[in-house]
Formats: structure tokens, C-alpha cells, sequence
């Protein structure tokens, strides 16, 4: 965390506590997500800001699933949850589920019973809505709003029997049903679902509502800084409400704007929908937002860390544009990615006067921008070489500098060669271009005294390994699917995953491994597919080396 900038709101706020000595000084924040799908980039802006307020003020966070709604919810979340916030770099003090506390919320739903705050209402889902009213008119109430505190605890216990079936009845709190705020008429606190639960089985057939658990465990945590995004403030007249009735530890909440990207969809049910009906390959599909599709995609923890602190805190949302989290990316991998040459459009390139049978060995710097230099790779050198397509024009255009008839052209860490003469198939299209070189002109001993303005990159036919390439575009055309008519989904790029099945690539590369960047030169960041096996090597772009964007 970088100490020049000034603090965000919600620092202020902390330290403003700290000063005053509450909670004795002490910050305990938590990170809560619910398990029904995979961490996305917006929740690492939650992660960083809950784990990076208990760094900066000596406090600690705890990791708490908000697991109250069984029949979405599922392990495989869990476990990719905890891997996510571990690989972003955070630790939890403790790891914690709502779930745990479902015996203490019970016993506070029938203190407040007790204490008349809470009854049980035998309405459908669709009677409660229409009496709720409307913004601008009260609600009305209903004659099970009167029940005895007696009938209300017989009841709610029948309903924890499983004597109801789904839907029978739920249990309300009896606040105020002309409340301007809707969230405060009369809110739901327990609904019947005969679900099984991953963690505590069959043994609840009453799940608490999140306003009722949420707050409830803040509190039974002690938390002192329950931090979320905006849409929960008109909640927190809610949040206080229980904990002030129920006399618990008084956490306060705080919400922050929550990070909308642009290019992309950020609902969980709208990502669970991709991976269901296959528009991607699974939740970390490196097109995904996910943490898991990031880091699938090449990412590294450092560049989502340095983003979030980029984008900052505040309390009015905004859309951020997705040139900024490749900004980032770009930055870290290009002091730590070694570079390598890959040919991904290639063509042959024949160099006539180069002996048959001839090889030699050249080398070249891992990476020139690492400070003190990183060391360096040999690879083999011979008389066909791979080069890009687009390296080469039978006919210059002006200001042309790579490869051309009678054009020369600097092949990276080795000689000048100049274009003489091209073969062509049936149909026109370059199968070889033939060249001459110039052996006095070898990269570091050259004395030929040519200068010559492009120089590309290649890989050697004889020592050369292939490889798979997998360039990703956005997912979405547009930049904001979800405020489009229609589907989100008709809004599918088409081409946001481009495969090249036969690139050529250093032969060094072939121990490359999963998670480890590299620059393939002028052609972008890589970084190995888990889908590589050790007869096929398959490299995912990460982000390309400028921002191809801009200039459209
Ligand atoms: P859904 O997508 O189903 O609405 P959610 O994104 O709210 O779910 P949770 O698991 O409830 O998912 O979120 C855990 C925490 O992450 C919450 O505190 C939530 O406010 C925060 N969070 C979720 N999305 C974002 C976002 N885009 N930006 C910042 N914080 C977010
Ligand atoms: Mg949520």
C-alpha cells in the first residue's frame, strides 16, 4: 500500500475510532461472501479493502460464508473461494459460517417474540408484496400481525419442526409498516425450505433471512467494521435495529461503492449462466472477471492488488474501464516476465547462403528491463527460421522496416538478412521466403557496417518446439451488457477467443510452467494453459503489449 496517498472515507473513519479509543482501539473486519459462485474481480476491491484496513491498523479479518440459502450454495465455493483470497495474499484470523450460528439465531428470534418484535404470518409470498404498499403508500397490516406472543413461540418452534411445508408461514419482524424505507416494513426473517445444507445437513428446515443473519453475526463476532457496498444502506436502519433490540456488540456497518468493470458482467447469476450454457470454458475461463479466470488468464496477484488500490474507495459507484486493470498487468509483467520469441503467424524463411547442416548457438538477455539484468537463454540457430507473416512484404509499403524484396532486416540476437526471392503455392499465398545473410553481421561481434532500421523476431525450424496460442478479446462487445435491451448474452463477442493452433515457439519454452509469465517479444504477455500437456503446450495472452484499444 502505497503511504503517499491520502486516506479514503473509510480509513478516516478508522483512525477517527482508533483516536477515540473505541473498541479499545482495535479493528476486526471480515470479508463475507456467500458460496454460490466463484470470487470476481468486485470482490477482490472487498478484499483488499477489508484485509488492507486490519494491515494498516494492526487489526485482523476473518473469512465468513454467508451460507443462509442452502439450495444455491455448495463446497466447490468454498474451497474456491479460500484458494482466491489466499493467492490474492491475505490471511483470515478465523474461518467462519453463518451457519454456525444458526442455534444462537434461533434463540434471538425468540427473544424477540418474546418481546413482541417478531410473528409469524401465514401469507403467500405474492400477499406480503401487495401489502407492503408502495414508496409513497403504507403498507397495510394483516390479522396474523396480532398473534400472542404464545401463539407466535408455539408456532415458530412447529415451523423449526418441519411441520409446514415450504412457503407455509416465515417468520417477521413487527416494525413499521408506514416506514418510507420498504426494507424496514415488516421485514422477513425466517422462511421454510426442506433443503439440505452442506454443512449442517438436515438439520434446519427454517434458514434465517441475510437481514437477520448478517448483522447478528457481525455481532456475535465482534467485528468493528462491517464494510459493504452501497446498495445495503437503506438495510442498516435494519442491521441496527436487531442489534440494538437483541442488546449485542455494536458493529457498524460502512458501504463503499462497489466496482462495476466495463466490458464485462459481474452477478454471480449472470456468470453461473456463461458456465452453464457454455459460452466459456468453466468458471475460470480466462475471459471470466473471476479471480480464478484472471489468474487462469495470466494475472498475477500483484497486479489485482495494485488496481484496487488504483480504483480507490469511495461512496459513488462508477465504471471503470478494463484498460486500467491491463495497465496494471502490464506494469508488474514487465519487470518480472522473461522474454522469449514465439512465431504465432509463421512463414518459412530460407536462407540460401547459410551452409546445409549448419547450426550455432546464440543467446539472448531474459529480460533487459529487470534491474541488475535477469540472467540470460541460449537457442539454436540454422538455415530455415520461422517469422511472422506479417514481418514480411513481397513490396514495401513506405516507412516499411522489416523484411522485404531487397529489403534487409536485423533477425533478433543474430544475423541481417535480405530478402531475394519468394515461393508461392497454387493460389498465390508465400510458403517460403528465401534470403541471403551477412555473416559479418552477427548481434554483438557485427562489423559489417550495415544499419538497417526493423529488427523481428524468429524461431529456428530444426530446434523450434509448437505450441497452441490462445488469444482472448473482451467477452462482451458492448460496454455495459447488462443495461442493453434484451439479454445480456446476445452480447457475446464472437471472437473474444481466437486459437492458433501451430505457433513456434523458443525451444526454452518447453519447460516453461503453469503460472509463470512470459513475454513472447513484440507479440504480448503468455502464460501456460493448465489444459497443456507434456505433448502439447498450450499458451493463454494474457494482455497484449500496448493497448490495442485506444487508437479504435
Ligand atoms: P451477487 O453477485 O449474487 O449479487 P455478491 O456479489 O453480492 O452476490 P457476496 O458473496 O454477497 O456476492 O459478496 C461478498 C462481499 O463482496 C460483499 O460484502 C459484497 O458487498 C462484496 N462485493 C460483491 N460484489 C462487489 C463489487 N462489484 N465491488 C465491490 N464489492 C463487491
Ligand atoms: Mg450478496
Amino acid at each position: 500500500m502505497s503511504e503517499e496517498r491520502s486516506l479514503n472515507f473509510i480509513e478516516e473513519i478508522v483512525e477517527g475510532d482508533i483516536a477515540e479509543g473505541k473498541h479499545g482501539g482495535r479493528v476486526l473486519t471480515r470479508f463475507p461472501p456467500e458460496p454460490n459462485g466463484y470470487l470476481h474481480i468486485g470482490h477482490a476491491k472487498s478484499i483488499c479493502l477489508n484485509f488492507g484496513l486490519a494491515q494498516r491498523y494492526g487489526g485482523q479479518t476473518n473469512l465468513r460464508f454467508d451460507d443462509t440459502n442452502p439450495v444455491k450454495e455448495d463446497v466447490e465455493y468454498v474451497d474456491s473461494i479460500k484458494e482466491d483470497v489466499k493467492w490474492l495474499g491475505f490471511d483470515w484470523a478465523e474461518e467462519l459460517y453463518a451457519s454456525d450460528y444458526f442455534d444462537k439465531l434461533y434463540d434471538f428470534a425468540v427473544v424477540l417474540i418474546k418481546q413482541g418484535l417478531a410473528y409469524v404470518d401465514d401469507s403467500t409470498a405474492e400477499e406480503i408484496a401487495a401489502q407492503k404498499g408502495t414508496p409513497t403508500e403504507p403498507g397495510t397490516g394483516n390479522e396474523y400481525r396480532n398473534r400472542s406472543v404464545e401463539e407466535n413461540l408455539q408456532l415458530f418452534a412447529d415451523m423449526k419442526a418441519g411441520k409446514y411445508p415450504d412457503g407455509a408461514k416465515v417468520l417477521r419482524a413487527k416494525l413499521d409498516l408506514a416506514s418510507p424505507n420498504m426494507h424496514l416494513r415488516d421485514p422477513l426473517m425466517y422462511r421454510i425450505k426442506h433443503a439440505h445444507h452442506h454443512r449442517t445437513g438436515d438439520a434446519w428446515c427454517i434458514y434465517p433471512m441475510y437481514d437477520f443473519a448478517h448483522g447478528q453475526s457481525d455481532a456475535i463476532e465482534e467485528i468493528t467494521h462491517s464494510i459493504c457496498t452501497v446498495e445495503f444502506i437503506p438495510h442498516r436502519p435494519l442491521y441496527e435495529w436487531f442489534i440494538e433490540k437483541l442488546e449485542l456488540f455494536p458493529s457498524k456497518q460502512y458501504e463503499f461503492a462497489r466496482l462495476n468493470l466495463n466490458y464485462t458482467v459481474m452477478s454471480k447469476r449472470k456468470l453461473l449462466q456463461l458456465v452453464t450454457e457454455g459460452h466459456v470454458d468453466g468458471w475460470d475461463d480466462p475471459r471470466m472477471p473471476t479471480i480464478s479466470g484472471l489468474r487462469r488468464r495470466g494475472y498475477t496477484p500483484a497486479s489485482i492488488r495494485e488496481f484496487c488500490e488504483r480504483i480507490g474507495v469511495a461512496k459513488r459507484e462508477n465504471m471503470i474501464d478494463v484498460g486500467l486493470l491491463e495497465f496494471c498487468i502490464r506494469e508488474d509483467l514487465n519487470k518480472t516476465a522473461w522474454r522469449r520469441m514465439a512465431v504465432l503467424d509463421p512463414v518459412k524463411v530460407v536462407i540460401t547462403n547459410y551452409p546445409e547442416g549448419q547450426t550455432e548457438t546464440f543467446s539472448g538477455e531474459n529480460n533487459p528491463e529487470a534491474e541488475g539484468g535477469d540472467g540470460s537463454r541460449e537457442f539454436g540457430f540454422g538455415r530455415e527460421v520461422w517469422i511472422e507473416r506479417e514481418d514480411f512484404m513481397e513490396v514495401p509499403a513506405k516507412k516499411y522496416f522489416r523484411l522485404s524484396i531487397g529489403g534487409m532486416v536485423r533477425l533478433k540476437n543474430a544475423y541481417i538478412v535480405k530478402g531475394e526471392s519468394v515461393v508461392k503455392d497454387a493460389e498465390g499465398n508465400i510458403t517460403e521466403i528465401h534470403c541471403t545473410y551477412i555473416p559479418e553481421s552477427q548481434s554483438g561481434n557485427d562489423t559489417s557496417g550495415i544499419n538497417v532500421k526493423g529488427t523481428i523476431h524468429w524461431v529456428s525450424v530444426e530446434h523450434g518446439k509448437t505450441a497452441e496460442v490462445r488469444l482472448y478479446d473482451r467477452l462482451f462487445q458492448v460496454e455495459d451488457p447488462s443495461s442493453e435491451d434484451g439479454d445480456f448474452k446476445d452480447y457475446i463477442n464472437p471472437n473474444s477467443l481466437q486459437v492458433l493452433h501451430t505457433a513456434y515457439i523458443e525451444p526454452d519454452l518447453a519447460n516453461a510452467k503453469i503460472g509463470t509469465p512470459v513475454q513472447f517479444m513484440r507479440k504480448g504477455y503468455f502464460t501456460l494453459d493448465k489444459n497443456s500437456t507434456d505433448d502439447k503446450l498450450v499458451f493463454n495472452r494474457t494482455v497484449t503489449l500496448k493497448d490495442g484499444w485506444v487508437k479504435k
